[in-house]
């Protein structure tokens, strides 16, 4: 039986080129990308350069995380039993439904109409805050950019830094329209939004009974989970609250304590820039008296196994989250993180986002690269992620055999012309007799912006080419005839 696909926000109401076309329109959110990603991306290089083995670290983290990948199930079982001796709970959630219902549940339980949350992509995966508030409790985000993005409504547009997108004055306006008891007169000054977010986190963290967070790891042999963030605002999360419910996608896990060294190393270097990662929390089970008092594991598959199943897309499930392949993507850093649709954007969410959903049922994201190789070069676990991304739009192209569509008859029409020379050449003659008058026509552009049906398909997201004035074939016959040699 095959595994099942995801569900959640892996995909938006549009296909990525609509979106990117919307998005590309705005002019601020471009400026605002280019500053923030090269800003990060030249910390991140000088901080690699200075590591003599970051090769190696980069395999040891590929290797390792491979070997998780083929022994996933029992690293699973073993996880379950030390999470369990240790005091905590563990559930399993096939799906996204499956994990908001256990955690809406287990809040419910508790009688707590509230809930703290620690940064974590995978909750956002799922919809869980959306679930939550349909159940009448309110789920409050305590990172400070997933607050400024909660506090205006918006989605993510970043792994790493979510309001991205937002500059300084933008970040002022939002507190002082939606955040209870900032003052009208707040500036823009980064230590006064700072200011005001703490007053505000603070109330929310003196009263919460419950809280949710993600990891970024779990460690198998100890039943540990792991978050790194950079505020610790995640860490009060973590400790004040009597009940900790944490949802962990099955690709986190890791096998010993000892394979944390690679990534703590690899991780912060990629992401922010930094030698090492401000706050680092790690927590096994309960301990009477200190922390949480009882503590909720909940397992997550939503299309993970069916990804696994993949024998070049599982490297997918390698994934850090370090957000470096979106920092190097010229695609990213034009069109900003809302086009992808699915909380995972950049080049990591063309690979993961169809993989999980099934690529059927979100074909567009595998084309939302230049396939340039640079998100390879920087990924730190070594994903080689054009390689899947050229696999998915074989399957993507797969998915659509048989129903009909200008693209597909364009190129059944050129597959025809090209499958013989000759008929080739003479398209290629009769193309380039109308090359000159059509560029006296264009102004001299060597270019056309927009052809007629089927052709339009091309030309709707490029421009196509004119004719150039001799074929290769045309120049490499008359070369060696000027050389008195037989073509
Ligand atoms: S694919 Fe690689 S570079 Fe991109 S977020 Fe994941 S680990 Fe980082």
């Amino acid at each position: 039986m095959n595994a099942a696909h995801g569900k959640g926000h892996l995909y938006g109401p549009a296909r990525f080129e609509r979106a990117a076309r919307t998005e590309l329109a705005k002019p601020q959110l471009r400026e605002n990308l280019r500053h923030a990603t090269h800003t990060i991306r030249d910390k991140r290089a000088e901080v690699v350069d200075e590591l003599p083995d970051w090769e190696q670290l980069r395999e040891s983290g590929r290797a390792i995380k491979a070997q998780v990948a083929r022994r996933l199930p029992e690293l699973l079982e073993r996880f379950e039993a030390a999470a369990v001796r240790a005091g905590a709970t563990v559930h399993w959630a096939r799906d996204a439904e499956e994990a908001c219902r256990i955690v809406t549940g287990l809040v419910q339980e508790t009688g707590a109409s509230e809930a703290v949350k620690v940064k974590s992509m995978t909750t956002q995966e799922i919809g869980l805050n959306e679930a939550l508030e349909a159940a009448g409790i309110g789920a409050y985000e305590t990172d400070l950019a997933e607050l400024i993005v909660q506090l205006a409504d918006d989605a993510s547009s970043h792994i790493l830094v979510p309001a991205i997108h937002y500059n300084r004055e933008e970040i002022r306006d939002i507190f002082r329209q939606r955040m209870p008891g900032a003052a009208d007169t707040l500036s823009d000054a980064p230590e006064e939004l700072a200011e005001a977010a703490r007053t505000h986190l603070r109330r929310r963290f003196l009263s919460a009974r419950v809280a949710v967070s993600g990891a970024n790891f779990a460690v198998a042999d100890t039943g540990t989970l792991v978050v790194v963030e950079s505020e610790g605002n995640g860490r009060m999360c973590l400790t004040l609250p009597d009940t900790l419910i944490s949802v962990v996608g099955i690709d986190k896990l890791v096998p010993s304590f000892a394979d944390l060294e690679v990534y703590l190393q690899l991780l912060p270097r990629s992401s922010t820039g930094e030698r090492m990662n401000p706050y680092t929390s790690l927590w096994t089970g309960v301990t009477p008296g200190d922390g949480p008092q009882r503590m909720h594991i909940v397992l997550l598959d939503n299309g993970r196994s069916a990804t696994l199943a993949d024998p070049v897309g599982r490297q997918a499930l390698s994934c850090i989250r370090c957000s470096a392949c979106l920092n190097v993507c010229p695609v990213y850093e034009r069109t900003g993180g809302h086009a992808y649709g699915s909380v995972y954007p950049g080049p990591i969410g063309a690979i993961i986002s169809p993989q999980l959903t099934g690529v059927a049922e979100n074909t567009s994201l595998p084309y939302a690269s230049s396939l340039c190789g640079a998100c390879n070069d920087v990924c730190p676990v070594k994903i080689d992620i054009t390689d899947v991304l050229v696999r998915l739009r074989g399957q993507a192209v797969d998915s659509k055999r048989g129903s009909p569509s200008a693209e597909r008859v364009a190129m059944r029409l050129l597959s025809w012309v090209m499958s013989d020379p000759r008929r080739y050449d003479r398209a290629l003659r009769a193309a380039r007799r109308g090359t000159a008058p059509l560029a006296a026509l264009l102004g001299g552009r060597r270019t056309i912006r927009h052809l007629p049906w089927p052709l339009s398909a091309w030309t709707s997201s490029r421009d196509a080419p004119l004719p150039a004035a001799e074929s290769f074939r045309e120049w490499w016959q008359r070369e060696q005839a000027q050389r008195g040699e037989t073509p």
